[in-house]
């Protein structure tokens, strides 16, 4: 369909996205909804200091801390709390374990629910129907589109997050880190590993 159809109610819409954005952001800054400086606030907070480094050292003390990592799994808030990060979207935050007979793999079928405080901002991908879709029918293909192809015997189990419970993968220590300390270990964690639809970087 053309998108400069006059009977497409869409067309008094501005086309691009990102002028939409403004359109709603002005009406709701001109209505008083909203503070641009708290918004602004918001924005470069999940822009420059919250992201997948976080998400990556939480991993990397889990990897080098056994005390750490039973906390991890038991309270992932409590074990997150003592490396200082909290925060909405993040509230109730469940740690999966990656073992060589399964592989974790997190999706929202329903929207795109996402531990904000260990990983940042969603990426468009996990935000995107077919992968909301297809995660949960043909894990083991997305995986393959994603550059990971896992053992026969590993067995796939994908973690569909909602508002209430957030996953983090806490992917398997790759080979040959014996003696990395934990900022070196944090420098292999990817997000896509901490997703699921990744592997950790090999040292
Ligand atoms: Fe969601």
């Amino acid at each position: 369909m053309p998108h400069d159809d006059h009977d497409h109610p869409h067309s008094l819409l501005p086309s691009e996205p990102a002028l939409r954005v403004k359109a709603l952001e002005s009406v709701l800054v001109a209505k008083g909804l909203v503070d641009p400086a708290a918004m602004a606030a918001i924005l470069e907070t999940y822009e420059t200091r919250v992201g997948p480094h976080l998400g990556a050292r939480v991993v990397a003390r889990a990897w080098a801390d056994l005390n750490f990592r039973a906390l991890l799994f038991e309270n992932a808030n409590a074990a997150m709390a003592e490396l200082g990060i909290t925060g909405r979207q993040g509230e109730h935050v469940v740690a999966v374990e990656n073992t060589p007979g399964t592989h974790n793999m997190v999706v929202c079928t329903l929207c795109s629910c996402y531990p904000w405080p260990l990983l940042g901002i969603p990426p468009a991908w996990y935000k995107s129907d077919a992968y909301r879709a297809r995660a949960v029918r043909e894990p083991r293909k997305v995986l393959a589109e994603f550059g990971v192809t896992l053992p026969e015997a590993q067995k796939v189990r994908v973690w569909d997050s909602t508002a209430e419970v957030r996953y983090l993968v806490v992917p398997m220590r790759p080979e040959g880190t014996d003696g990395m300390d934990e900022a070196a270990l944090a420098a292999l964690v990817t997000r896509d590993s901490m997703i699921g639809t990744g592997l950790p970087l090999a040292p």
